[in-house]
């Protein structure tokens, strides 16, 4: 089992799972974070850090999209092991719905 992130990270991004994580296993995209499936060792710390609960178990139902996202991403993007500035608009986007489209906008992946 691992934990992942979810899409309200999108466009909030606070950090303050990284700085707890014991075996720095997230990974920065250019307006979310994930984590790596494989190096998360399932602790559980970081999940009540998160503000705007993002983290999730993959017990979750539907969480197995989510696992392949955080794999998929954790692979192409640097870690990141310190906290730093939240995004701009942090607190005004916790909770928009259609954050995805952000997030492909983002990553030049198209609407
Ligand atoms: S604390 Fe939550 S919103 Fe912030 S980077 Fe981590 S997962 Fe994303
Ligand atoms: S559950 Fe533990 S190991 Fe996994 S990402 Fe969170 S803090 Fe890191």
């Amino acid at each position: 089992m691992t934990y992942v992130v979810t899409d309200n990270c999108i466009a909030c991004k606070y950090t303050d799972c990284v700085e707890v994580c014991p075996v720095d296993c997230f990974y920065e995209g250019e307006n979310m974070l994930v984590i790596h499936p494989d190096e998360c060792i399932d602790c559980g710390v970081c999940e009540p850090e998160c503000p705007v609960d993002a983290i999730r178990p993959d017990t979750e139902p539907d969480m197995e999209q989510w696992v392949e996202f955080n794999r998929k991403y954790s692979e192409q993007w640097p870690v990141i092991v310190t906290k730093k500035d939240a995004l701009p608009d942090a607190d005004e986007m916790d909770g928009k719905p259609e954050k995805m489209k952000l997030f492909s906008e983002a990553a030049g992946e198209g609407g």
